[in-house]
């Protein structure tokens, strides 16, 4: 038999971690504030605890998954006399600040914590392509690493409890960018009235899935102190970026994020860059460093 495990919060994606689980053939118990989200999975098996306190003593690993850190803490709080000796992993979205925090809290009431994140959504949930961050203490991971499989990949990034956060946003942030990048190019090219966002979707696929391939390339260039794989000059590159404002400006699309990069990318001109590299890019995007 597999072991039992609690889910906090049946949001979305909450509900899907507990679908997935009750499927894997784990005793499910949940908790939501509302608790009527809970029907179809207690007709599934699932039970229904009527607090947080009976849902965290329901077993030795509770996984939380809600709106926000904020939240999650104040419904635990309560109900924390309970987490002693217990695993709390929370896949509630939240920064490495308040991974670092949860943790400390978890440990000071005596309990282990794995800080994790999801990339996925709710319907890829147990299925090959969702993946799973997750850091903080080897022990409990070890421990429960076939329950979380049962989620998605897990990959476990180490002891620093924020670097499962820290990944998380990193890539959350990747795909925000591609999705405004997305959406910019689809304003500029329906601007065109012959043209639907379906008929320039395809060449979007095309034309980002090729220009992925460039990445490892990048990377490797940022990491090493050998010359660059990857290179343009910053003439050409700032020509590219006037373009690409001038362009949206015709079209009637807001150009401000190229306007910005044309006078970004003047200014370093200026001081005397003449190559664009992806480790120069990167300096760029640091800001200086904290005293
Ligand atoms: P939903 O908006 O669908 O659900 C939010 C959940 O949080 C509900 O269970 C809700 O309870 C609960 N909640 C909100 N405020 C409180 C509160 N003050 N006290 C107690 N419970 C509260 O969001 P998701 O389920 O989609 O997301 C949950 C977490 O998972 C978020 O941190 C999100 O970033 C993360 N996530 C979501 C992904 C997605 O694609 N959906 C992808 C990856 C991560 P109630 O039902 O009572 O409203």
């Amino acid at each position: 038999t597999k072991p039992p495990v609690t889910v906090l919060g049946l949001g979305l994606m909450g509900y899907a971690l507990a679908d997935a689980l009750l499927t894997a053939g784990h005793r499910v118990t949940v908790w939501n504030r509302t608790p009527a989200k809970a029907a179809p999975l207690v007709a599934r098996g699932a039970h229904l605890a009527g607090s947080v306190r009976e849902a965290l003593e329901a077993g030795p690993l509770t996984i939380s998954c809600v709106l926000d850190y904020a939240a999650q803490r104040a419904l635990l709080a309560p109900a924390a006399g309970a987490l002693h000796g217990r695993t709390l992993v929370s896949l509630t979205n939240g920064t490495p600040a308040q991974a670092r925090e949860t943790e400390a809290w978890a440990l000071a009431l005596g309990a282990t914590y794995l800080d994790g994140g999801i990339m996925a959504v709710p319907h890829q949930i147990a299925t090959p392509e969702a993946f799973l961050f997750y850091s903080g203490a080897q022990d409990p991971f070890d421990q429960h690493r076939a329950t979380l499989a049962v989620l998605g990949t897990p990959h476990h990034l180490g002891p620093d409890v924020s670097l499962a956060s820290l990944y998380d946003l990193a890539l959350l942030s990747a795909m925000d960018m591609m999705f405004a990048g997305f959406l910019h190019a689809t304003a500029v090219a329906t601007s065109h009235r012959g043209t639907t966002a379906t008929d320039f979707a395809p060449h979007v696929v095309a034309w980002l899935t090729s220009m992925l391939g460039m990445v490892p390339v990048m990377a490797a260039d940022i990491d090493s102190p050998a010359p660059p794989a990857y290179a343009q000059s910053m003439d050409l590159v700032v020509a590219a970026a006037q373009n690409m404002a001038d362009a949206a400006r015709e079209a009637g699309i807001r150009p401000d994020h190229f306007d910005r990069t044309v006078t970004e990318l003047k200014h370093r001109i200026a001081a005397g860059e003449t190559e664009y590299t992806a480790a120069s890019a990167l300096t760029h995007l640091r800001l200086p460093a904290r005293v």
